[in-house]
């Protein structure tokens, strides 16, 4: 079947993500999703291993989530938030600050992951500002980490994970160091802190799973001695649970396994479903209150045009609506263990350095992949959507997924790495 007239037409004026656009191969032609399907322009369906970039919890084209989307649309679609509010936002904020651990109950909303990491900086940036601290003005994040791809956030991401390194040196750097997992890595921490912590406002961290930084978990216990840490030195802790919050590690949000509450979190990926935009910085109280002041300067001076926006905020009740109504938590712990078992004999083939699962992730780490599109190219003529990076092949599939498309999908892997 022959390219429909809007793909030839449009795709030369496409950049498309983390493409180089001379050698890119052509992107696929999609018409429409459906559970865990991405049905394609020329009558081919994949199963969906990413659940588009982790977002889609439920499968794609959730009936509950699209009446409440059409319910909204036909009411509301936007109005601005500067001044007024609206039942979708109020009633997602109090939804969230009920979800959240301790008083995290402050929620501003955003409209992606990289926007709300960067409102949880200023945050903490302007918390010692209106506290008339000076000097603490510094990030403090991890080796592996990603947080976004603003300005402000590639400054605290891995500058090692090539996706950014470019960069280095055109904003003021700050600290990264490694994760305090082993005697070693906690003695440098606490070393390091004795002598920076002055110069720190915040400590920055992907709970449980770095994500993009490559799919690399760490366990509960490291989540407390950050907690310990910035209790010890004053720091603010923000968790950025974009990746793992809702579910996909298999508690609601991944610090709850640590038992801790951060300062600040941010939210978003699987915020709406994966129906459409939305992220959330949310603050506890006692960060809160220090923008709670008679000098007009102490006010939080943030606001995108889209913030709140009423049908995403719909779309993300709805979401919430069906994490009460149907057994996902149940769902991703039987993910975890099927996961478990149809990867595992992977490790056993030829270049596989590791094989992990937590929650809804499964991650095969080769030692090394020569080039990711073509193996993404391989796993779509088998009939999947897995997309590799680096030296990673991972599934991250919807908590819906049947358990027929969760084995076409793992055992696509088992066959693609089986021929080498
Ligand atoms: C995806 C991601 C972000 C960035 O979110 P965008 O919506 O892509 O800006 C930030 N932090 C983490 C942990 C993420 O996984």
């Amino acid at each position: 079947m022959s390219a429909p007239d809007w793909y030839t037409s449009g795709l030369p004026h496409i950049w498309l993500p983390y493409s180089q656009m001379k050698t890119a191969p052509a992107p696929l032609a999609v018409r429409s999703t459906r559970g865990s399907l991405i049905e394609l322009q020329d009558g081919r369906s994949l199963i969906d291993g990413v659940a588009a970039w982790w977002t889609a919890c439920h499968g794609y084209n959730h009936p509950h989530i699209r009446a409440c989307a059409e319910e909204q649309l036909a009411r509301m679609p936007h109005v601005m938030f500067g001044g007024m509010v609206h039942e979708p936002a109020l009633r997602l904020a109090s939804r969230l600050a009920a979800l959240l651990a301790g008083d995290l109950d402050h929620v501003f909303y955003t409209d992606s992951g990289s926007v709300a990491v960067e409102v949880a900086l200023k945050m903490a940036i302007q918390y010692r500002i209106n506290r008339g601290e000076t000097g603490r003005t510094k990030i403090l994040s991890f080796r592996g980490g990603y947080h976004g791809d603003t300005l402000a956030t590639m400054m605290i991401c891995d500058p090692e994970e090539g996706m950014h390194h470019l960069f280095s040196g055109v904003m003021p750097s700050q600290y990264i160091i490694d994760l305090p997992q082993d005697a070693a890595s906690s003695a440098a921490f606490e070393t390091f802190l004795e002598t920076h912590a002055d110069t720190i406002t915040a400590i920055v961290v992907e709970p449980l799973v770095q994500g993009a930084g490559g799919m690399i978990f760490h366990p509960p216990a490291v989540l407390r001695t950050l907690r310990e840490a910035a209790d010890k030195y004053g720091l603010i802790l923000i968790l950025d649970e974009i990746f793992t919050g809702f579910g996909r590690t298999g508690s609601m949000f991944a610090s709850d396994q640590a038992g801790i509450v951060p300062d600040i979190i941010t939210l978003s990926k699987a915020l709406t479903g994966g129906t459409v935009a939305l992220a959330a910085t949310v603050a506890r109280r006692h960060i809160y209150e220090t923008f709670l002041s008679d000098n007009p300067e102490h006010a939080l001076m943030h606001g995108p045009t889209f913030m709140a926006n009423p049908f995403a905020c719909a779309c993300a009740n709805a979401s919430l609506d069906l994490f009460e109504r149907e057994p996902r938590l149940d769902q991703v712990a039987n993910l975890e263990a099927a996961l478990s078992e149809q990867l595992e004999p992977c490790r056993t083939l030829p270049g596989v350095r590791d094989v992990r699962v937590m929650g809804a992730i499964g991650v095969v780490e080769m030692e090394h992949i020569a080039d990711p599109a073509t193996l993404r190219t391989r796993f779509i003529a088998e009939g999947v959507w897995i997309r590799p990076f680096r030296n990673i092949i991972y599934l991250t599939p919807a908590f819906t997924i049947t358990a027929n498309e969760l084995s076409a999908l793992t055992s696509a892997i088992q066959r693609v790495l089986s021929c080498g």
